[in-house]
């Protein structure tokens, strides 16, 4: 059972659906912490279970290896907002 008969009337809640022009936009052909070409993705700084949003501010392109260790919590969240929280 995917769905939900009471959901059928409801207005289809964005859940995990990624706004993908910002997400083009916001992709460098490079990881922003090492350089790196390799696999590059973006990343959302702030997770969107955390309230983060497709915005440039929220999103940040790393390669696969950067991209790693964030999800892993060896890069710390602090380190890669750019602009505001200058160390
Ligand atoms: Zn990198
Ligand atoms: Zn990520």
């Amino acid at each position: 059972m995917e769905v939900l008969k009471r959901d059928q009337n409801m207005i289809p809640k964005p859940k995990r659906v990624v706004d993908k022009k910002a997400i083009e936009e916001a992709r460098k052909p490079y990881c922003e912490l090492c350089g790196c070409r390799d696999g590059v993705q973006v990343h959302h700084i702030k997770s969107k279970g955390s309230g983060g949003g497709d915005t440039p501010e929220n999103l940040i392109s790393l390669c696969w290896v950067c991209h790693r260790k964030v999800h892993d919590g060896l890069i710390k969240r602090e380190t890669l907002r750019r602009g505001e929280n200058e160390i």
